[in-house]
């Protein structure tokens, strides 16, 4: 319960995860899925407080503010996270095995095989499993 309640918070809160995490060493704790939930719980939370500001304050020559409360508040965070997270993601498909794999998926920072987060210390096939990424695949 409370891993599900840290998840939701890192998400809103597009938290940058730990030094390790930045490293590659730990799971990760931003996805692009986190991302993107970041940017819905965020849109919802815009989205409810503009429809009572302007339901209930009559500000409805004011709603073009959540236009641009949406992408100050939602979109644009979400974004630098999503660039921050490329980089890293950059960073490990040059400097892992998994990262050179045609199972790794890049955007969970995953093994599809076995549907577990890899990190530039952990490998969960041990090798055993890696077969080389084509030039499509790239
Ligand atoms: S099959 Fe092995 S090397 Fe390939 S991504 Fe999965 S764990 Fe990494």
């Amino acid at each position: 319960m409370n891993s599900l309640f840290d998840k939701i918070a890192a998400a809103f809160l597009f938290r940058e995860g730990t030094e390790e995490d930045e490293n590659g060493t730990l799971q990760p704790v931003v996805t692009v899925g986190s991302i993107v939930w970041g940017i819905i719980l965020r849109a919802s939370i815009i989205v409810l407080f503009s429809f009572f500001f302007i339901q209930f304050f009559r500000f409805h020559g004011y709603w073009w503010l959540a236009l641009f409360i949406f992408w100050f508040a939602a979109v644009y965070p979400g974004w630098k996270q999503f660039q921050h997270f490329d980089k890293k993601i950059k960073d490990i498909k040059e400097n892992t095995l998994c990262g050179k794999c045609k199972y790794f998926e890049s955007s969970g920072q995953l093994c599809k095989i076995y549907d577990e987060h890899i990190t530039k210390d952990y490998i969960p096939c041990d090798g055993l499993d890696w077969e080389p990424k084509s030039f499509e695949d790239d």
